[in-house]
């Protein structure tokens, strides 16, 4: 029974390491450890296509194309330091844009508060139409 895994082994079943497909390949492993890895192999996809792959190149060129990669992606994640001047420019634009509209927005209802409050209201009601308050009666 050996059940196709949907999804990557969890964290607690880690892939298998370059280094560990390297020595599998070349029949360097213990076989204890040759069974781990063929059972991991079985259920994962993603180390059964790094061990094809692997075995495409030689052991010095993948470490040396594993070393670039890591390096690119190091690289990337460290934030770009250039065109600062450039982006600086951007956030201003949009925060000034943000405030034209919050101002502009302000004064639009500003004057349209004004504009009703002088025509439309109903004036206030005259003390003299107030109803008169009833006599008591005393009988
Ligand atoms: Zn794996």
């Amino acid at each position: 029974m050996t059940d196709r895994k949907p999804f990557p082994p969890s964290v607690a079943e880690p892939h298998l390491s370059v280094d560990k497909l390297y020595r599998y390949m070349e029949g360097k492993l213990p076989a204890a450890a040759t069974h781990e890895v063929e059972q991991h192999l079985l259920d994962c996809d993603l180390c059964a296509e790094a061990l094809e792959g692997l075995s495409l190149v030689p052991q010095s060129e993948a470490e040396h194309a594993l070393f670039d990669i890591n390096r690119y992606v190091r690289k990337r994640s460290i934030r770009p330091q250039k065109n600062t001047i450039l982006r600086d420019i951007r956030n201003w634009g949009l925060i000034a844009a943000i405030l034209f509209l919050l101002i502009f927005s302000a004064v639009v209802v500003w004057y349209q508060v004004n504009q009703s409050a002088g025509s439309t209201l109903p004036p206030a009601p005259p003390a003299s139409t107030q109803a008169p308050i009833p006599a008591p009666h005393t009988r």
